[in-house]
């Protein structure tokens, strides 16, 4: 795909990438109508609430440690910024470095929706950068701001004029998509406009797109034996860090749905190559990973080194845990990144994937391919899964688990976990993206597993002690019928 930085705002990947929300079948038919292009969203007659897209975009932006971000938008909008302001704080501090973010709101009321409220935006944006000496700004709409039309690139444009750092417009309406994950290209768009520069030299640096880097310490470790360093992406990047990305080897992520927007660009306008593997999820992902890294860096014979040194130590191990696993029943409901990633660790670990439901499905990614996970589970798999695509509708997970009936629940969303524990399905959540990162990741899963299937008391007591809203009629009503095609599309 090209791409266009001088384009204001990104296309959603419902428009970009065919992205889907609505769908229900199985691994064979999703990847054969993906490969010849038949695929169709479906829509549903009912839908509970689902996530903005601003929180995404403004998430990854906010991680970055010395910028400012201006939120055009109602209070409502900013309910998350106080919580991620202290998260991204303590994920600083981990490593003694001070975060100086901010975002501020500008609490867009009746009379600016009616009159506009650009003359006021722009006071306020220069408060802010007298106040806080951010290294860059971002001004970000909102639906309302959206909807009436707030030249924000026209004031960012003014901005430049007048203060020595970049500014960048956000358009992160929540409206315009219903796959939250176009806020991850919102961002990836705004940093490549207004921060990265052209590259001057090539520095043994690798990107590393993820969201909250808690295996910073061990990728450091792991990327120092190959002679590299990574530069994590945004967490607790700098903006003068990110300028330079485009001098580095390599992109890489520990999500395809996170990752795609920016490896792609990165490769595509500065020659950045962006490792397109499965992730580093278990072992076969791990090791796929690693070897193309090697591939690409140059490094291959010392990554084949380290695969020997780290198998020895752990894939028995691996094995002995595993063999206590066969035989589980497990459904999955995750993001798209991640649902076909974990069903490949389950299946090595010899558990059966009776339902796999993802939050949204990327028909292709930025350089037209089906999404590598998706392609490996299917020429890998023995046995079809059955898959939907949900914008994290609970009500249909619920009906699934009562359906199905699982030894485990595998989410990593805490609003779809805890529906799950309290229907009395044991769940695990995997809420740390590193959870089942690498050999030694991949171990500690399967005992994390091994102990929530050996002790299922939590889900029983909370089970025992809960109402939950749904009744008996829903449990036999079946799902897929709140899905219908729509004739409308034509792709
Ligand atoms: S941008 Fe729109 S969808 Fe997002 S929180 Fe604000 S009003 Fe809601």
């Amino acid at each position: 795909m090209a791409f266009n930085l001088k384009s204001a705002a990104v296309q959603t990947r419902e428009s970009r990438l065919g992205s889907i929300t609505g769908y229900e079948g199985d691994l064979y038919d999703l990847v054969e109508q993906s490969r010849c292009g038949s695929l169709r969203n479906c829509e549903r007659c009912f839908s509970q609430s689902s996530m903005c897209l601003s929180i995404c975009a403004l998430g990854q932006l906010g991680g970055i440690r010395d910028v400012a971000i201006l939120y055009h938008a109602p209070s409502g909008c900013c309910a998350t910024a106080a919580g991620a302001k202290v998260m991204y704080r303590q994920i600083g501090a981990v490593i003694g470095k001070e975060y100086r973010s901010n975002m501020v709101g500008t609490d867009i009321d009746e009379s600016d929706t009616v009159f506009g409220a650009l003359d006021t935006v722009h006071d306020i944006a220069r408060t802010v950068v007298e106040t806080y000496h951010p290294s860059a700004l971002f001004i970000a709409s909102s639906c309302v701001t959206g909807v009436i039309g707030e030249d924000i690139d026209s004031l960012a444009e003014e901005l430049k004029e007048e203060i020595d750092i970049p500014v960048m417009s956000v358009h992160c309406e929540g409206f315009k998509s219903r796959v939250w994950a176009s806020g991850f290209d919102i961002s990836d768009h705004a940093v490549l406009q207004g921060i990265v520069k052209p590259p001057k030299e090539k520095r043994q640096v690798i990107n590393f797109k993820n969201f909250f880097e808690s295996a910073r310490p061990e990728i450091t470790r792991l990327f120092a034996e190959f002679g590299v360093t990574p530069q994590f992406l945004y967490v607790n990047s700098t903006v003068e860090e990110l300028s330079h990305i485009s001098e580095s080897l390599a992109t890489v992520c520990i999500c395809g749905t996170l990752g795609t927007y920016l490896g792609n660009a990165l490769e595509e306008l500065y020659g950045v190559p962006y490792i397109r593997t499965v992730n580093p999820l278990g072992v076969t992902g791990y090791e796929t990973w690693l070897r193309e890294i090697g591939r690409v860096i140059g490094k291959s014979e010392e990554v084949e080194v380290y695969i020997t040194r780290e198998r020895a130590i752990y894939i028995s191990q691996i094995e002995e845990v595993a063999k206590e696993l066969k035989g589980l029943r497990a459904v999955i409901g995750m993001g798209p990144g991640y649902t076909y990633e974990v069903a490949r660790v389950l299946a090595e670990l010899g558990i059966d994937v009776v339902w796999a439901a993802a939050w949204h499905y990327d028909y292709k990614y930025d350089n037209g391919d089906v999404p590598p996970a998706l392609e490996h589970l299917r020429n890998t798999t023995p046995n079809n899964i059955k898959l939907s695509v949900a914008d994290q509708q609970n009500y249909e997970v619920m009906n699934i688990l009562a359906e199905y009936k699982p030894d485990l629940y595998f989410s990593r969303h805490p609003g779809s976990t805890v529906w799950a524990i309290k229907q009395g399905v044991t769940a695990v959540y995997v809420a740390d993206e590193y959870m089942i990162f690498g050999y030694k990741g991949t171990l500690s899963f399967a005992k994390t597993v091994l102990d929530t299937v050996r002790n299922r008391s939590f889900a029983e007591n909370l089970a025992a002690h809960t109402q939950v809203p749904y009744t008996d009629w829903w449990y036999k009503q079946n799902h897929s019928d709140m899905l219908k095609p729509n004739p409308a599309e034509v792709r």
